[in-house]
């Protein structure tokens, strides 16, 4: 049977259901928690054909109709308003309605851009993650966030729209490229640091055999990092807490998002891949500051290392300018008034925000470690 997760919220409450060869159950699953058995799919021209005959078959086992599918180029770059604009004139056209739902088939590119969609279409249509990345089932799928990026700089069009209902068929990730596994398996080791020692401890024990493919640590990492999304989520549902709260979940960010801004967003470098070299920094500013011991640097980067991800700047294979790192940094949209804001580690599940760290030592780091 899956596993069952509840996402509880002030507005409507959730459900998160994982295991595998959900998608091709799928009717069954959403008839209870939709409003009437119409739907349109959103997809991305990868995830499609591999993985769209199994949704098709599950919805009409339970009389759903599609009214539209819908299928976008791959990658980023399909994050953007123009696309936003031909989703909404395909669905509208197709009949969607204020009772269909639209149903997000795909990683974190097309749950975020057609949960976006769903949020302004109508003012609203019910919305359905079915996440086929590793990144997507322990991250993306689980929160409400969705929308676009401007050439300006990343998400930065967005709103808050929860899913009725989120499905991580694991058997999807069979067909991933181990690449973007280990990738979104980063995400999964910050779930770790940031829960406490049993996850993280479960972590070193079970990551390579996930990032192998292992089925059933897949399912237990998509399991306990929705259990943990889930709880910071509830507690802080719009990231209006500074400190605590959804901020902690940038565990790793900061550096990580300076990095993906240095490489630009054309897949040389994964997100998953630069918070893993974020991770490691993150922890590394940490035992510099004194606030964890001087071991959890080294953990934290041979773990990541073991599952094949870069874990250190010089890992990534160029060489960055710390100073335009710093100037990154500086204007991360979660900084304020330009100072530097890291979430840091006293060990595991003690993460912290510091608002004040400085720059020199930052950059002291970058240095040593680039
Ligand atoms: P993605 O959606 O681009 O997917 C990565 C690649 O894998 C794509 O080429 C896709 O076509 C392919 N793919 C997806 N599933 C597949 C499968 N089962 N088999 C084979 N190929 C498959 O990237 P992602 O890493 O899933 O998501 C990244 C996006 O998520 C970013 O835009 C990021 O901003 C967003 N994000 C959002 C949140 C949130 O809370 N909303 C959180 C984290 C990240
Ligand atoms: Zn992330």
């Amino acid at each position: 049977p899956p596993l069952r997760l509840p996402v509880q919220l002030s507005e409507r409450s959730y459900e998160v259901v994982i295991g595998e060869g959900l998608l091709a159950r799928a009717g069954a699953l959403l008839a209870p928690v939709l409003p009437a058995r119409r739907v349109a799919i959103v997809t991305d021209e990868t995830v499609g054909p591999l993985h769209l005959p199994a949704l098709r078959q599950g919805l009409a086992e339970a009389g759903f109709a599609i009214a539209a599918e819908c299928t976008v180029p791959p990658g980023e770059a399909s994050k953007q308003l123009p696309v936003v604009q031909r989703l909404l004139e395909e669905m509208l056209g197709a009949g969607v309605d204020r009772r269909t739902a639209i149903l997000a088939l795909g990683g974190g590119v097309v749950g975020d851009l057609a949960g976006f969609a769903a949020a302004i279409a109508l003012r609203g249509l019910p919305f359905v993650q079915l996440p086929t990345t590793l990144l997507a089932q322990v991250d993306s799928s689980v929160g409400g966030k969705t929308g676009v990026n401007l050439p300006l700089g990343k998400n930065l069009v967005g709103a808050f729209h929860q899913p009725r209902i989120v499905l991580a068929d694991t058997g999807t990730l069979a067909t991933l490229p181990v690449r973007e596994l280990r990738a979104g398996y980063a995400e999964v080791a910050k779930h770790g640091l940031l829960s406490g020692e049993a996850l993280w401890h479960w972590c070193e024990a079970e990551g390579e055999a996930l990032v192998g493919g292992d089925p059933a640590a897949l399912a237990h990492a998509v399991l306990e990092s929705c259990r943990l999304k889930a709880a910071v989520v509830a507690a802080d549902e719009r990231e209006e807490s500074p400190e605590g709260g959804r901020a902690l979940l940038n565990l790793g960010h900061t550096f990580g998002h300076a990095l993906e801004a240095e490489c630009g967003y054309g897949g040389e470098l994964l997100h998953g891949e630069a918070v893993a070299v974020g991770l490691g920094l993150a922890a590394a500013l940490s035992a510099r500051l004194g606030e964890c011991s001087q071991e959890l640097p080294g953990r934290v980067i041979s773990h990541l290392a073991a599952c094949g991800l870069p874990a250190r700047l010089r890992d990534l294979g160029r060489e960055f300018s710390a100073a335009a790192l710093l100037g990154r940094m500086r204007k991360d949209k979660k900084a304020r008034d330009g100072a530097l804001r890291f979430v840091l580690l006293r060990g595991p599940g003690e993460a912290f925000t510091a608002g004040d760290v400085s720059p020199a030592l930052v950059e002291a780091l970058l240095r040593d470690e680039g």
